[in-house]
């Protein structure tokens, strides 16, 4: 595989499919880097019991002038190009022009009996699930946020688990609302009512969040807030997220601007995906969250653009425009809860890396003083879970990316020709 691409695109998900496939197909050297064994990102994820969607498999079918580096986690930044940890090892990667197309995590929140085994998040118990982790006849209690919540109800049914109920802390008179939205988008309301009907006899609870979580060597029992009182349910899994921030750190290391929707950072991109930098774009998640059709748009756009093709890029303005705007709804009716921000006790353990508590935290007015007293932040997933929760409570704002921005090992590391400043590693 050459080290130099024309065009090198950071993460395989629906947008960096989309970008590979319109940047090789106007005839550039294109290279497509993922830290998954698999291309699909999130939402076409390889699922070990099912064949992927039809969009998905249109989308794989079309990689055969592009070079798929699977497994490849871009660590560092340097001067000359990319440094990335493969499984054999370290290696550097340059390119002319660069779309970032690293998507979005889930957002979690910490409560008492968070980090009991059996308690994941909603989209994370899915991804398991796709990948074989065996969830036949578990009872599943899902709780949080957003449509995801319905989406992995799905699959974890179709992967053969009791969903006793899904809890959606938006309030009834929201969610309604929303839904009645959905008439100016067809295809959308569609699939609301497909995911629906094959939840049929799933109660989908609005209004609630789960309050506690309680067990021994894992979940036994959740405390649920309703309208009406506390339940307690009995279950074996406790899937909880709280809707998805976007994957910032790659862009943050290259010195992309950031805009801010709430306390959590998107790449700031002008109207054809360009980010500050010059040669560098964003598409799909990365931009902020918008869906599998957001992605997919802007995923061709960036192609295009990044190849010289601005005019094509143009023409997908009004239906990414669109679809934007959907993303932008679907953010407004599910806003948070301010009572979720108060659900952690000073007992709760908030850097399940390092093993700190939010009482241990108190004290600190930022996160790199909280980081350098208390190692919070520190471990292997470097704050993308606590500093992400910690800034949606309004504790402190998230502090920048530092590299390596996924474990590496040291030969990797030694490998890097431009050191990240002595600033950049104060802080880590
Ligand atoms: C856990 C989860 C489950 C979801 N499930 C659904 C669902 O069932 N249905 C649905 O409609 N939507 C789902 N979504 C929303 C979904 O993310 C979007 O609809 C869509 O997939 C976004 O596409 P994308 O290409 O922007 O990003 P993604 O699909 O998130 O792809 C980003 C890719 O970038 C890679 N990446 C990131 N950083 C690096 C790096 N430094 N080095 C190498 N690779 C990197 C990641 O491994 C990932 O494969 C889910 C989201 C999450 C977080």
């Amino acid at each position: 595989m050459p080290d130099r691409y024309d065009v090198l695109v950071a993460g395989a998900g629906p947008a960096g499919l989309a970008a590979a496939q319109t940047a090789a197909a106007h005839g550039a050297r294109v290279g497509l880097i993922d830290a998954q064994p698999r291309p699909g990102g999130q939402v076409w994820r390889h699922d070990v019991r099912r064949e992927a969607p039809r969009a998905a498999r249109e989308a794989f079918g079309k990689l055969r002038d592009v070079d798929v580096l699977a497994s490849h986690s871009v660590v560092a930044v340097e001067s000359s190009g990319l440094r990335v940890e493969t499984p054999q090892g370290g290696r550097l990667i340059s390119y002319g022009s660069l779309i970032l197309a690293t998507g979005a995590r889930e957002l979690l929140l910490p409560f008492s009996g968070w980090t009991l085994p059996g308690v994941t998040g909603a989209g994370g118990l899915q991804a398991l699930a796709k990948q074989g982790w065996p969830v036949a006849g578990k009872r599943v209690v899902i709780a949080g946020s957003g449509p995801l919540l319905l989406a992995a109800a799905d699959t974890l049914r179709k992967h053969g688990a009791r969903v006793l109920g899904i809890y959606e802390q938006a309030p009834a008179a929201v969610v309604h609302a929303f839904a009645r939205q959905l008439r100016h988008w067809p295809a959308r309301a569609v699939q609301a009512i497909g995911l629906r009907l094959r939840l049929a006899g799933v109660p989908y609870r609005l209004g609630s969040f789960v309050r506690r979580a309680h067990g021994g060597d894992g979940v036994q029992r959740v405390d649920i807030e309703t309208p009406t009182g506390t339940q307690a349910l009995d279950c074996d899994l406790l899937a909880v997220g709280y809707g998805l921030v976007p994957n910032t750190e790659l862009a943050q290391l290259l010195g992309c601007a950031m805009d801010y929707l709430g306390p959590h950072p998107h790449v700031s991109v002008d109207r054809l995906l360009r980010t500050s930098v010059g040669g560098v774009y964003a598409a799909g998640e990365a931009g902020g969250i918008g869906g599998l059709a957001v992605a997919r748009l802007e995923g061709a756009m960036a192609g295009h653009v990044a190849t010289g093709h601005s005019v094509a890029a143009h023409a997908l303005l009004p239906q990414r425009d669109r679809e934007r705007r959907f993303g932008a709804l679907l953010s407004r009716h599910f806003a948070l809860d301010p009572r979720l921000h108060a659900l952690a006790e000073d007992s709760t353990l908030i850097c399940r890396c390092e093993d700190v508590t939010l009482g241990e935290l108190g004290g600190f007015t930022n996160a790199r003083a909280a980081k350098l007293a208390t190692r919070c932040g520190m471990g292997a997933c470097q704050g993308r879970i606590c500093g992400t929760a910690l800034a949606e409570l309004g504790r402190f704002p998230r502090d920048g990316a530092r590299p390596p921005i996924f474990p590496a090992r040291l030969a990797t590391l030694a490998g890097l020709t431009t050191l990240p400043s002595d600033d950049a590693y104060r802080g880590s």
